[in-house]
């Protein structure tokens, strides 16, 4: 089973697991209180049953009256029965069809007793009438408490059924998502350590080679020079690669060195970059907090490959406020590639005869990303190319 489906099957199994236990605690709570509204309902109407049937001979015609239709009002009753207690032991025996003898007990206590027996349920207490004393018996089928139930039942069940699907699919897509981000960016990751290993193993494998000439046989003073002349270049193409990545890692996610940020002025910066076959065109100057230093080597990449990929033809640098936009006309980049050149070490097909290691876009991209700027390509084969970065 793929993760991404393991783990929404494992949250969406957790959520469903608490919806289902708080389902059961709301449903049992909902009828029991029910059905104790309805016992409640059940005694009232006990008593107006007790009081009509014993209390005509003490109370007066309008009183009696009142009796009569509260009994007539309150909730229908399927049987009714006065038990004189008097002959305590025959009582006993006609109440054991309806109560247990603890609940006998209790009745004999002066308790009111509610109880079921089979599909209806029933309350029964002791009546104390100037004829004798009774125990009153009440039965009812309760229509509502079923209703109630199947209705809160089926409504329960049909929500968990809803909530199971949207909380799968919801986190599903969010695992997938999720996932997919974190396999993409491993994968950039170890693309960049691969390219970045093979980068520095090359003039690493070239300073080997050298030292090995050198120590092979005795060598003229020229010669030695010329071998320490290639090893130099060789280190100096390390050490620019390095110092090149370590900027790309402080501007990706390093700290920045809060004594370097600064209000920087990007004509300035512009100005003195822009040298030579550049055509500079400041309309409104963009100031903005940043590392002036970092600031300028995203610049300087930009302009230097406008100036080295268009193969002599002018290149035009225009800032207004906050676009700015470098544009030549030089071999521009092929469509497919376009995509691509902001990843670390890629360099399009059509740049191999130009020298460059293909990290100054991925660095130029990073430290303006890091300082709120966006920055976008357009570019056509043969016709030239157009970054344009819009600060924030
Ligand atoms: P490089 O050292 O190769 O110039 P960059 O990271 O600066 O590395 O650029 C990555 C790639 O993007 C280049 O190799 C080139 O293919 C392409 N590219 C960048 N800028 C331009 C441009 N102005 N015109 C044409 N291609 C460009």
């Amino acid at each position: 089973m793929k993760t991404g489906r393991k783990i929404s099957l494992l949250y969406s199994g957790i959520t469903i697991g608490l919806v289902l236990i708080t389902a059961w605690v709301f449903y049992f709570c909902a009828s029991n209180y029910t059905e104790n509204v309805y016992y409640q309902y059940l005694e009232e109407k006990a008593h107006a049953v007790a009081e009509e049937k014993f209390s005509q001979d003490e109370l007066d015609l309008v009183k009696y009256r009142n009796v009569v239709i509260r009994r007539q009002n309150s909730i229908p009753t399927s049987q009714e029965l006065f038990i004189n207690v008097a002959n305590r032991a025959l009582a006993e025996q006609q109440l054991a069809i309806y109560l247990d003898p603890d609940e006998i007990q209790k009745l004999f206590a002066n308790q009111t007793v509610n109880f079921k027996k089979s599909d209806e349920v029933g309350t029964s207490f002791i009546y104390y009438d100037n004829t004798g004393t009774f125990a009153v018996v009440v039965l009812s089928r309760n229509p509502f408490i079923d209703d109630i139930n199947n209705t809160l039942l089926w409504g329960i069940l049909l929500l968990i059924v809803l909530a199971t699907l949207v909380l799968y699919f919801i986190s599903r897509l969010y695992a997938i998502r999720m996932l997919d981000r974190i396999d993409q960016d491993y994968q950039t990751e170890k693309l960049f350590v691969n390219n970045a290993s093979h980068e520095i193993n090359n003039p690493l494998t070239a300073i080997q080679g050298e030292c090995e000439v050198a120590l092979m046989m005795e060598h003229t003073p020229d010669q030695y020079r010329d071998i320490l002349e290639r090893i130099s270049q060789e280190t100096n193409r390390i050490i620019h690669i390095m110092r090149q990545l370590l900027q790309f890692s402080q501007a990706r996610g390093g700290k920045l060195d809060a004594s370097m940020m600064q209000m920087v002025s990007v004509a300035a910066i512009l100005q003195h970059e822009c040298k030579g076959n550049i055509l500079l065109k400041i309309v409104k100057d963009h100031q903005l907090l940043a590392d002036a230093e970092l600031l300028r080597i995203a610049l300087h990449n930009l302009i230097n490959n406008a100036v080295k990929y268009s193969d002599g033809h002018p290149v035009t640098v225009w800032l207004n406020s906050r676009k700015l936009e470098i544009e030549d006309q030089g071999i521009g980049i092929p469509s497919a590639e376009v995509a691509h050149i902001f990843q670390p070490f890629y360099r399009a097909s059509n740049a191999t005869s130009s020298t460059g290691k293909g990290i100054g876009l991925a660095l130029s991209k990073a430290i303006l990303t890091r300082f709120g700027a966006k920055i976008s390509v357009s570019s056509e084969v043969g016709k030239g190319t157009r970054f344009m970065v819009c600060f924030s």
